[in-house]
This record gives C-alpha cells, structure tokens and sequence, in this order.
C-alpha cells in the first residue's frame, strides 16, 4: 500500500477543514481501507464562537457520507467541551448519546455525527483516521491476533480488545489509551474492527495509517497468508433455482427484493471450499460488517423460527451453505452454493451490490486468516448484540417510504427509443431494476445505474431471447414484469401488392417474437412474489384500422388476441395482462421529421394540428405510454386483467 499524498493538491487546501476532506477522500478511494461509507475521520479546530470567544469543535464525518466523496458539509462540528465531558461519564445510553451529539452540534443542518464521535474527542491528536482495512481485520481475526499484532507492530500501537462500537467503546479507548499511549505511539488498533491513526497534521495521521496497514499487508505476505486459493469446477446455474430462491427470500422478508448471482472466479472458489459450511459460519469479519450488510427492516417476531426455517429451506433445496449474516437477519443477505456461487441480497440493485463488496472483501479476509493460523471471527453473542443495537434500530425506523416498484425486475422490448426508452424511465423512477433489450446495441450503455441491464439483441431469435432471460435472471434474480414493445411498421402498402416476405417479417416481430417471450417468461412471472404483470403495447389500428397497413395492423390484432387468451389462461397464475392501445405517439423511432410533415401535409394540415388530430386535442408523448405502463403494473391495477385502454386522446372511430 502506498501514500497518495500529493503536495501540489494539498498545497491547495485553504483551511484545516479541507486538508481533512483531501486526505479523508484518499482513504475512500482504496476499498481496502474503507467501503461504502465505512470508517471516518476528524479534525479538532479552534474557531471563535458568535460571542466571539475561542471554541474548540470537533469536525467529524457525518452519518450518510462517504469518505471517497465526502465534503466539507460532510463533517458534522460538534464542541469539544461537552464531548469530553460525556466520555468521563460512567453510563450513557446510545440512544442518549446520539441526543447529546445532535444538541451539542454548532450546525443545526449538519448530518449527525458519527457514533464514533466521542471516541475521536478522546484522542488527544488534532487529526484522527479510523479504518476497517482488510489487512489489519485478517490479523485480528485469528487465533492468536492480539499476539500476532503485539508481535507486528511493537508498543508503537495501543491495543483494545473488541468492544461494540458506541458509548462504551468511547469510553474504554478514553480509558485505555491514556494509560499505554506514549510519545512513539502511531496508532490504535481495535481487535475484530479495524485501526486509528492520528497525528498533528492530516499528512501525518494519513501516511502512519497507510504505513501501518502496508506493514499488516506486507506481514500477511511473509506468513504466506496472502495469496488465496483459485480454483473452481465449472457449474451451470439453473435460473429457475435462482428465481425460486428469490421468491422464498421475499416471502421472509415481506416485500420483493433483488438477488444478484456472482459468480467470479473468486467467488466460486470460495463456495466450493470444503470447509465453507464451517468457516463462513463462525462470524463476519467486523461489526461494521453485520451493520452495514443489514438494510432489511425486520420482521417483529420469529428469529429463531426463521432460522429454524431457513435450515429446512436449505435441506430440502439441497443448497448446503449459509452466513452467519443472514442467519440474524429475517431474510438472508449473503448465500453461498457451491453450484450458484455468491448470491446477494438488497431491496435493490445498490444494496445488493453494496452487500456483494463487502462480501467479496470479507471472502478475502476468511481464507487470509485461514492461512495465517485460523479464522476466528466475534462470538456470537456479540454480534446478536449489534444485531438488536439501539442506533441500527432507530436507523432501520427512520428509513422512509420505499418506491413502488422497489425490489422488482421489469424485461422491456423495443428498450431504446420511443415508448420503450420511457418505458424504462418510468419504471426505474419507480424503483423497478430493468432490462432493456433492443436491436440497437447501444442500449447497453443508455442508463448509468446498477438497476438497468442493456442486451443488444433480436428478438426473433429464440436462443438470444432465452439468453438474454438468463442474464436478467442472474443479475436480479427473476422476472415480475414484462413489457412487450418492440414492433415494426413496415411501411404503407396495399393489400392487392403486399408480398409473402414483407408479411412474414412483420408477423415474426409484432406476433412471433412476443408469443416466445411470454412462454419463456411464463416459469418466472408465475414465481414473481407480487404476481407478474404483462403490459402489452397495441394499437389503436387493432380497433380502428387505416388502408394500407394490413400486415401492421393485423400483426398487432392477433397479438391482442393472443393477450387476451394469455390472460385467461395465466390468471390461475396470478399473472395480470393488459394492453394499452396508444395512437398518434410521434416522438418514436418510426416517425422521423420528414414523415411527420408529409403525413401532415397529405391531410393539409400543420405538424402541430396533425399531431393534434384527436377529439380531445392534445398530443400523445412517450411518456404519457409509459407512466401508463407503469401505472398498470403498479397497485392501482392489481385486480385489472385483460383490459385494453386507449392511449390516443380519444378517438371517434374507437370509442
Ligand atoms: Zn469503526
């Protein structure tokens, strides 16, 4: 591990204040130090108050930020008096002390301090870093850790046995560290959680962290508890086991959620272990772990029975692996198979990524401490006890409401453009994860966010098409919604000259296509846990046709019959299917500006009186599709089935 330490970019720091958000952001952007809003810092500054008397305040992070992107507001001023006053105190409850934090702040908008907070008071250094990095996780969670750290790295660190992170640790490190502290200690380390530098300068208390951790680094080296071990069978993944698995997952906790597969080299290795039932068992690697992969509210009763249940779950999925993590929990986080490899879960695509970092890193720190002697993580009592911790509680209670497709997984056709792009929008600001598949292979790349999955493909290939199911599956964990988009508009011809290929292909895309994506999709949507929803896009033409679009518009009429019976025949399913029959939408890929004027002129009309030409005079956008797609996969429509509702303004020849 090296200093990152730029002297030409701290030069540009113009207080105290900034050098602390510079060297803090060097931290976060290794996550071997810290991950996702893990860790925090501080920095003690004396600025006079409104009075104008000298004031010491404590700059630390605040609650919801991350070191890698943190700023200035960032860190929460809280004054120093009060804090050290609190820490010479005998008891505080957690809740309390987050009170006293809060009241005793001097920026009413500031987030709220790091429960850390006290602790960085008591250090007597104006610049204090605390970490969990890996390295220094993996000594401590061995056999022998505290000796093998006593050992490393001399008296030049103060030691303090593990104790949960709040009051009481404050108040044990106050305790502690003005007994053994000296003029050459560098650092702090906390057994089972992570390390404390600090020094009078940011540069200083930064590069002694970066050096202690290169030293742990460096002595995992030596101990040849380093390198961990690659090698996998090849599996294949039955996506039906996956989606089932999710199903199960969401009934636990109540509401659908997002299951990711990984399957990494790594990942794989570390399932197929021999001993993985037993050394995934034993704890996670901080507490800091067990907080942060905890985003489910929980259920009120029952943990001992879902962890009852959760074990039967396994034998007879015959899936012989569990976290610890998940067994806290009402539903699972982490799962491990030898055959599926790491499987995640979060109330979305974030959190489930967010559980796969840490995961990923704490796979590492396992098989490291394996090699160094022993992995030997928190008893189990303590981590019941950060499992029911007042602060994650109140933190859990304070989350508000959630969007109202969280946790679910729609499939679009037709993703990139036109009704099919805001079809995506709509359903990702609803809180949906989506795929989106296109002809157009830049779909990949249309939406920057871990809920999209972009598959350039034709759908009229079958193989693709399951291809891309899969895909979707492995990345969310199943399918709920399907929306089925895609269609071409071959161009006006009358019937008298319409040829065989020209029908052929329409009917492959507008028909075919969407009678292989139901049947494909039909095993996942029946496991949805709340019920698949089909949105089919028609056509006003289905109702009302126009000359010269035969193969069009009886494309788009059989596939409306085929709805209807798919929605008699899934109903026994739960699986709602209805369709929308837009009219006139010309921000689509179809309508081109040259198209649109000379349609306009051909009935003598502006563009903007053509687009218009409907009884209620208004224009149909996209989007006014696609909120209505959302719309009938959402609550509102959950006891709607075969219905058909015109998208068009009104139109005389359809009403
Ligand atoms: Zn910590």
């Amino acid at each position: 591990m090296k200093s990152l330490w730029n002297d030409t970019e701290a030069a540009r720091c113009e207080s105290e204040l900034d050098l602390r958000v510079y060297s803090s952001r060097l931290l976060g952007s290794d996550p071997s130090l810290v991950l996702h809003g893990g860790g925090n810092t501080s920095v003690k500054i004396t600025e006079k108050d409104l009075f104008g008397e000298q004031e010491e305040i404590l700059y630390v992070k605040g609650s919801g930020w991350d070191l890698a992107t943190i700023e200035a507001p960032g860190f929460t001023p809280v004054r120093m008096a009060h804090l050290l006053k609190l820490a010479r105190l005998e008891t505080l409850s957690d809740s309390e002390m987050v009170n006293q934090l809060k009241t005793h702040q001097t920026v009413a908008s500031a987030p709220t301090a790091s429960v850390e907070a006290i602790l960085h008071a008591a250090l007597p250094y104006q610049y204090v870093d605390h970490t969990h990095a890996d390295a220094i996780v993996t000594i401590t969670n061995t056999e022998e850790g505290e000796a093998r750290i006593r050992d490393l790295y001399g008296n030049r660190v103060v030691v303090i046995p593990y104790v949960m992170p709040g009051f009481d640790l404050a108040r044990k490190v106050a305790e502690q560290f003005s007994q053994d502290a000296h003029e050459g200690t560098l650092g702090m380390v906390l057994m089972n959680h992570g390390l404390f530098t600090f020094g009078d300068s940011a540069q200083v208390s930064y590069e002694r962290m970066i050096r202690l951790v290169d030293e742990a680094e460096q002595y995992l080296q030596q101990h040849n508890a380093w390198e961990t071990p690659r090698n996998h069978r090849p599996t294949e993944v039955d996506t039906l086991t996956v989606a089932r698995l999710r199903n199960d997952i969401s009934e636990v906790a109540g509401f659908p959620v997002v299951l990711q597969c990984h399957r990494s080299e790594a990942a794989l290795s570390f399932c197929q272990r021999n001993d993985l039932a037993e050394i995934s068992q034993r704890g996670p690697a901080t507490p800091d772990h067990v907080i942060r992969t905890k985003r489910l509210p929980m259920l009120n009763d029952g943990l001992m029975d879902y962890v009852a249940d959760y074990q039967r779950y396994f034998e007879t999925h015959a899936l012989n692996a569990r976290n610890p993590v998940e067994m806290l929990d009402p539903a699972p986080r982490v799962l491990l198979d030898p055959k599926l490899g790491m499987l995640t879960v979060g109330k979305s695509s974030r959190d489930a990524g967010i559980v796969a970092d840490i995961y990923r890193h704490t796979m590492e720190i396992i098989q490291r401490a394996e090699l160094l002697g022993g992995w030997r993580a928190l008893p189990a009592p303590e981590i019941f006890e950060v499992e029911y911790w007042e602060l994650e509680q109140a933190k859990l209670r304070k989350s508000g409401a959630s969007p109202s497709l969280q946790g679910e997984v729609a499939l679009v056709t037709g993703a990139a453009s036109g009704i099919g792009k805001a079809c995506v929008d709509s359903l990702l600001s609803r809180g949906a994860a989506v795929v989106g598949l296109d002809l157009d292979e830049t779909i990949a790349y249309q939406h920057d966010s871990q809920s999209f999955l972009g598959i350039g493909c034709d759908i009229t290939d079958g193989e693709v098409v399951s291809d891309a199911l899969n895909q979707a599956v492995l990345r969310f964990g199943g399918l709920d919604m399907l929306v089925l988009n895609a269609g071409i508009f071959p161009g006006g011809c009358p019937v008298a000259s319409l040829d065989d290929e020209t029908w052929r292909q329409v009917m492959g895309v507008n028909l075919d296509a969407n009678l292989r994506l139901l049947r494909l999709s039909h095993p996942y949507l029946k496991l949805a846990p709340k019920h698949g929803r089909v949105v089919v896009i028609g056509s006003k033409n289905i109702a009302a046709p126009g000359q010269g679009a035969a193969a069009y518009s009886a494309s788009k009429a059989a596939l409306n019959q085929l709805a209807r019976i798919t929605a008699l025949e899934w109903a026994a399913d739960g699986i709602r299917i209805n369709s929308l029959h837009p009219d006139a939408v010309f921000d689509t890929g179809i309508w081109t500006e040259e198209v649109l004027a000379a349609r306009a002129a051909h009935y003598g009309l502006s563009v903007d009186a053509y687009k218009k030409r409907n009884l209620l005079r208004t224009e149909i956008t996209s989007r006014d599709v696609a909120e209505l797609t959302a719309e009938l996969c959402d609550r509102r429509f959950s006891k709607t089935t075969g219905a058909q509702i015109p998208v068009d303004g009104g139109n005389d020849r359809v009403i």
